[in-house]
């Protein structure tokens, strides 16, 4: 492709996308295609002559966009937002114009630079503390994901805890990793990962209510692990659970591991970028008098298109020493000075795309008053949306519901099963999604089924949020009839 093609076709690319998003509402939210649709629909074999773009485009429109489900849909209430916006999206764009592969400085100083100030930028918009910031003994990094963060943060949390053995030796005790029931499985994948095993991971008990870490579980854990010879490496403290956006109470999560000299992660995934609003800056509780890491994601709800995950340490020196490895093709003179940072140490791949483009362009086209109104639109619509079920004797409220995921329980009168209940739960979901107007999805607390709603897709506004409700109302009173 010339650059003049390259030119015709990328401003049919814009309008097409400029279109899509225009017209976002016209679509299923979910899409409804069956297994294999779209496979079948494709072409088994790749073809051998060149074709037209616009071919391209045109399927994309026929075959593809059936089998797409809307995340940017005003309707997309499932999982938590995965904001895509037009200055993320011009900034991706950007990034893969340049083609640019930052894994040393020396392979594109301004994508370690631009990184470096962004995730600066960042961590003073949140409220981070300052050793966090690149200038003092930490830094941030941004990744592909929180489970790549929570991944290296365990890995900088074994080297400490080994001395540095890890690197070397190998796992070669028994070390383990503390979360709860409601930690994301992602840190049991870092665990499998990094060689502890099921085994190392130990569950601390949750308040019942709250669904948050209880810190004198872990203190118990801590002291009987470490009598029975285990090595506590890290623990891991969520701000914002995926099932319920529970919040653990960091200041004494922290006040143990300091104790015992562990340390502390605080995966605030989708909570952490709502700290942008002075009224949610209690969120960081605690993270500036213990967090050893902290990472969040400006992917789901500060308007930056997957991916862009950023991790925070308070040293970076474990991190460097369980990552850092430096082969001869690729040392050069800036990195031998040690003045430049490399972020291929920070992170497992080597290579690395140019996130930094996106969130900067995003930052600086919404610039902070903006990022907060989004966020705030979104507490808010779910504060209105939370009043409405509490006040609905069909439905139960689950709470606390501190920021835009509210869950609910509906309730089946006559139905004194409660797995029949939850099958009916499920059942009102699975209708609520076929519709095309929305999208929920569903969790599990005190054993029993919730349904999730979580606001915060950029075009959501009130309307979307009261039309959902309406719906929910009326198919769930609906399906009620049919089983009395
Ligand atoms: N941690 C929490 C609290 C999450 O809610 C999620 C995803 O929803 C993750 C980690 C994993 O995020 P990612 O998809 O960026 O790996």
């Amino acid at each position: 492709m010339t650059p003049e093609e390259f030119r015709r076709h990328g401003k049919q690319v814009i309008d097409w996308i400029a279109d899509y998003l225009a017209g976002i509402e016209s679509n299923p939210v979910m899409s409804q295609v069956k297994p294999g649709e779209i496979r079948r629909a494709l072409p088994a074999s790749p073809p051998e002559r060149g074709e037209p773009f616009e071919s391209v485009l045109s399927d994309l429109g026929r075959i593809l966009l059936p089998g797409i489900t809307h995340w940017q849909h005003p309707g997309f209430f499932a999982y938590f937002p995965s904001n895509a916006s037009g200055p993320a999206v011009l900034g991706d764009l950007l990034s893969s114009g340049l083609g640019v592969q930052g894994m040393l400085w020396v392979t594109s100083p301004a994508c370690t630079e631009l990184e470096t100030v962004v995730v600066d930028w960042l961590a003073e918009l949140i409220g981070l503390p300052e050793r966090f910031r690149t200038d003092a003994a930490g830094g941030g990094v941004i990744q592909d994901s929180a489970s790549s963060a929570c991944l290296v943060a365990l890995l900088a949390a074994l080297h400490r805890a080994s001395g540095g053995r890890a690197a070397t030796e190998g796992i070669d005790r028994r070390y383990t990793l503390y979360v709860t029931s409601q930690t994301h499985s992602s840190l049991e994948k870092a665990a499998r990962i990094a060689g502890l095993g099921a085994a190392g991971v130990r569950l601390v008990d949750v308040d019942p209510r709250t669904l948050a870490m209880n810190p004198a579980h872990l203190r118990e854990l801590l002291a009987a692990d470490e009598a029975a010879g285990a090595v506590p490496a890290m623990v891991c403290a969520t701000v914002g659970t995926t099932s319920t956006t529970a919040v653990d109470p960091v200041p004494a999560i922290g006040q143990v591991c300091r104790e015992r000299g562990v340390w502390l992660h605080v995966d605030a995934a989708y909570a952490g970028v709502a700290a942008i609003c002075p009224e949610f800056r209690w969120l960081n509780d605690g993270v500036a008098e213990y967090a050893d890491s902290y990472a969040t994601n400006p992917h789901k709800w500060l308007l930056t298109n997957f991916d862009c995950g950023v991790l925070w340490t308070a040293d970076r020196e474990p991190l460097l020493g369980a990552l850092s490895i430096l082969p001869e093709y690729l040392r050069n003179a800036a990195t031998s000075t040690g003045s430049v940072v490399d972020y291929r140490d920070w992170q497992v791949p080597l290579g690395r795309r140019f996130r930094a483009l996106k969130l900067w362009s995003v930052i600086r086209w919404y610039g902070a008053e903006g990022l907060r109104a989004h966020i705030r639109k979104g507490v808010e619509l779910a504060a209105e949306l939370a009043g409405w079920v509490g006040a609905d004797p069909g439905f139960e409220l689950h709470e606390p519901h501190p920021l835009g995921l509210v869950c609910f329980r509906p309730l089946w009168p006559g139905v004194d099963d409660a797995d029949e209940a939850d099958r009916a739960t499920l059942r009102l979901m699975e209708l609520l999604n076929a519709s095309g107007s929305m999208y929920l999805t569903h969790t599990k607390a005190g054993g029993r089924v919730l349904l999730r709603l979580a606001v915060g897709a950029a075009a959501t506004e009130r309307r979307h949020v009261e039309q959902a409700w309406e719906q929910i109302r009326w198919e769930h009173a609906a399906l009620s009839s049919t089983m009395r």
